[in-house]
């Protein structure tokens, strides 16, 4: 599995509410448009995995860390160490049931 925030291999990893924080600029994104859509989109929060590293530096009083040239941010509930260890076997059975929801069945290779 790879981090969401840098991309790194893991050998296990910290599930985290996370999104990417970007800046709205009101002059060029309009309510409607499609760059606004996607910045929205990109400033949910949505469960996420990153690695031990990234995690200790998004674990701060805001949640907010620049990583890899990006922003990013976790939500409260994932702060001062409360987000959940998973290892590569739970993180594969975690997308196996969220691939179920979708109605996806991911085969084991
Ligand atoms: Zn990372």
């Amino acid at each position: 599995m790879n981090c969401f925030c840098c991309g790194g291999e893991m050998p296990d990893a910290r599930k985290v509410k996370i999104r990417r924080w970007r800046d709205l600029d009101p002059a060029v994104i309009k309510p409607g448009s499609a760059a606004y859509m996607s910045y929205t989109e990109e400033m949910t929060f949505r469960w996420a995995v990153v690695c031990a590293g990234c995690y200790s530096t998004l674990d701060n009083a805001y949640g907010v860390a620049r990583i890899a040239g990006q922003s990013f941010n976790i939500s409260g509930s994932s702060r001062a160490g409360k987000a959940r260890t998973l290892t590569e076997e739970q993180y594969r059975e975690w997308q196996r049931r969220e691939a179920k929801k979708l109605g996806v069945d991911l085969q084991d290779d």
